[in-house]
């Protein structure tokens, strides 16, 4: 082919795609917090129905693990707690399983089960359960009590009260779905976020994608920056939904042995390939605090943390000091 026809070809059919090719950028509110989606693509049309797609999918999820949506699985199980055992779909048994998997790995530092003390908080309204009603509800926080049976696929709650909430890992999980929806959608670079659980596939251009985490006592400001390519990132931090009554700062993230905010930690970041598992994971070392926390992230070579403790002291796991 002469070149001045490949410059004409260039001009009339590449040149005006590149042009088209361009960031897109969406923001919707799902499962109580603001779901966002980078990527890049070069038709228009095409990027929109893309996007719809990415917040269906979400949706969806919301719509089968939301403990306040009535018709949700997880609702059913937790009505019929103490009652019956309830069958669901394979998702959410298997992300049920999933859960208490990480709850016997982390000595129950993270367990699903603290939903049965933790709707007694309302952040919004400031109120935190008293230590009468704490007591009594203390004893249904035990992951060991949801009792899956694999070959009717169902699940029951052991007593009644009980309550199970995956807000410590169903983000997570519905970031990796999204992310390999956009792959199958022909999308090689995103950056996709649900609240703290981020997941970056490819690059951002030229170069990984650039992600920062809040200083958890100074809105609005970063404490570091992070390159990221191809991995996800969690952070758990107390100031994400809380309030602070007689100088104690009452937040969501719970210590299942006391069912009171964890105060040892501001926050926990912790990186690694599936989002599913950094968003259990931040929640889980939140818990622990800093010893047992990196302790517990440097036996699984998956996987980093960044603690920001009480004393906003930084604190990197083993394979982040390396760096
Ligand atoms: P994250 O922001 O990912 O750390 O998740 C915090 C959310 O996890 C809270 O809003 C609760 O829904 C849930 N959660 C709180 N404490 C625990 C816990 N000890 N184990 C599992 N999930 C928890
Ligand atoms: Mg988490």
């Amino acid at each position: 082919m002469g070149t001045i026809l490949r410059y004409l070809l260039f001009l009339i059919l590449i040149f005006p795609a590149l042009c088209r090719a361009q960031w897109h950028f969406e923001e919707q509110a799902i499962m109580g917090t603001s779901v966002k989606v980078t990527f890049w693509h070069n038709d228009e049309v095409q990027a929109k129905k893309i996007a719809s797609a990415f917040f269906a999918e979400m949706e969806r999820i919301n719509q089968l693990m939301s403990p306040y949506i009535e018709s949700s699985e997880l609702y059913s199980i937790n009505k019929n707690a103490g009652i019956k055992e309830v069958s669901i779909g394979e998702e959410l048994y298997q992300l049920i399983e999933l859960s208490i998997e990480i709850g016997n790995q982390t000595k129950g530092a993270f367990d699903i089960t603290f939903a049965s003390v933790g709707f007694l908080y309302n952040y919004r309204e400031r109120i935190n359960p008293n230590q009468e009603s704490l007591l009594n509800n203390q004893a249904l926080i035990d992951y060991r009590q949801i009792k899956l049976n694999p070959q009717k696929q169902s699940v029951l709650l052991a007593q009644k009260g009980m309550k199970i909430d995956l807000g410590g890992i169903a983000k997570g999980y519905a970031v990796d779905n999204a992310v390999s929806l956009l792959q199958t959608l022909g999308v090689t670079s995103a950056l996709v976020s649900a609240g703290g659980d981020t997941k970056a596939l490819g690059k951002h251009g030229q170069r990984p994608w650039l992600l920062a985490i809040q200083d958890p006592r100074k809105k609005g400001k970063h404490a570091i920056q992070l390159p990221m390519e191809d991995e996800a990132i969690s952070t758990s931090g107390d100031y994400e939904r809380y309030f602070i009554k007689e100088g104690i700062r009452h937040h969501h993230i719970i210590d299942p042995k006391t069912g009171r905010s964890a105060s040892e930690v501001q926050s926990v970041s912790i990186i690694g390939a599936k989002s599913v598992m950094t968003d259990a994971l931040s929640t889980s070392v939140f818990v622990l605090g800093v010893k047992e926390g990196l302790a517990l992230i440097n036996q699984m070579p998956a996987y980093e943390a960044l603690i920001i403790d009480k004393d906003r002291k930084l604190h990197f796991s083993n394979g982040l000091l390396a760096n």
